[in-house]
């Protein structure tokens, strides 16, 4: 009898062996996640209930003319237009489960740090546990990129949550990760001046603005090109958790505003431009319709398991909208990442497999 621990290494060697790699035109990857940011939002756009509820929306009608439309796809769109503008004409967005195109999150915690832990490395480990600043064991798909040839020390992370420095343990993996109000140390006018807001700002949920966050994220790839950036927004958790639903809209809005910026500076860049590829995920969902469960995620709301992603690249099929049934996990996304590059990631701990439906360009 073959014991399950020798089984497995045939099983991978047998895996690699048959996957192909769509022909290699990715050179560079932008990964950006929206911290709880729920699909019913995402495919569904404002909820009419929670913008008529003055409790989470005390500029109801204001919100409502920003937000609402009666057509839920034109709805979507004005919260969302370089999602569904741009993204979903040119790329693909998973996730919209009334159409049978399930994401979801493998990890059993259903809050962040296990979240980016599962984005970023491909394993629900569930010795992660906590949001506190444990330095994470796990190698993720960022060092190991970072390890590879042409790659190194062009890999980076900006932040606005002060975690992040210990979830990609920046000082194992030689990451560079600038997170909350990190110093922006370079000689760089541009850098050097959100430096200063950054210190300067009141910090409305006590970390920087995202804004500041998303700034030096695109100063710094203007001055020194990045291969990979990630850049992980925060605030719309935050005012979730607050029954603030206007500035979680809001928030969303702004972030997509901000990735619409940041893929036309990708775009007017010869350097970038026709050889990126943009990832946009969460790191969980938040609770369904439900009293006030939208406020909140984590083992007690299973729904806030439920997620989504959007991507967009010279490697990727612009089949739009995914509405055939499908299941895709959060462990998955590591191995797509490397994947696109030409890489293979196979590190010492157990990785979700590539997404095959975003890779048959
Ligand atoms: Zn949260």
């Amino acid at each position: 009898m073959i014991r399950k621990t020798t089984l497995l290494p045939i099983l991978v060697a047998l895996c690699i062996s048959i996957t192909s790699f769509a022909q290699v035109k990715t050179e560079n990857v932008i990964i950006v996640t929206l911290d709880g940011m729920r699909w019913q939002e995402v495919f569904g756009g404002a909820d009419s209930a929670l913008l008529k509820n003055k409790k989470y929306t005390k500029d109801s009608i204001g919100t409502r003319n920003k937000f609402w439309l009666d057509d839920v796809v034109e709805r979507r769109k004005k919260l969302f237009p370089f999602l569904w503008n741009i993204v979903a004409n040119n790329g693909q967005i998973h996730g919209n489960r009334k159409v049978g195109s399930k994401v979801n999150v493998a990890n059993k915690y259903l809050f962040s740090y296990p979240g980016y832990n599962e984005i970023l490395t491909g394993y629900p480990d569930t010795a992660i546990n906590s949001n506190n600043k444990v330095l994470n064991n796990n190698i993720n798909v960022l060092e190991f990129i970072n390890q590879q040839k042409n790659y190194a020390g062009k890999v980076v992370a900006f932040s606005t949550w002060d975690v992040f420095p210990y979830i990609i343990n920046k000082w194992r993996s030689g990451i560079y990760v600038n997170a909350d109000t990190d110093t922006l140390r370079f000689n760089n006018k541009n850098l050097q001046l959100i430096n200063d807001m950054q210190l300067l700002t009141a910090k409305p949920i006590d970390v920087r603005p995202d804004l500041l966050t998303y700034f030096a994220a695109r100063e710094y790839l203007k001055a020194y090109q990045p291969k990979v950036l990630y850049l992980a927004f925060d605030e719309t958790d935050d005012f979730a958790h607050e029954g603030e639903y206007d500035q979680y809209l809001k928030s969303a809005h702004a972030q997509d505003a901000m990735i619409k910026d940041l893929w036309n500076t990708i775009e007017t860049n010869p350097y970038y431009k026709n050889k990126t590829t943009l990832l946009i995920t969460c790191d969980h969902g938040r609770g369904d319709y439900i009293k006030d469960n939208w406020r909140h995620h984590g083992q007690a709301f299973p729904e806030s398991g439920q997620t989504w992603f959007a991507i967009m690249g010279p490697n990727i099929k612009a089949t739009g909208e995914a509405t055939a049934e499908e299941q895709i996990y959060q462990n998955q996304y590591a191995a797509t990442i490397a994947n696109l590059l030409g890489l293979h990631f196979l590190p010492n701990h157990p990785v979700g497999q590539p997404i095959q439906a975003v890779l048959v360009k």
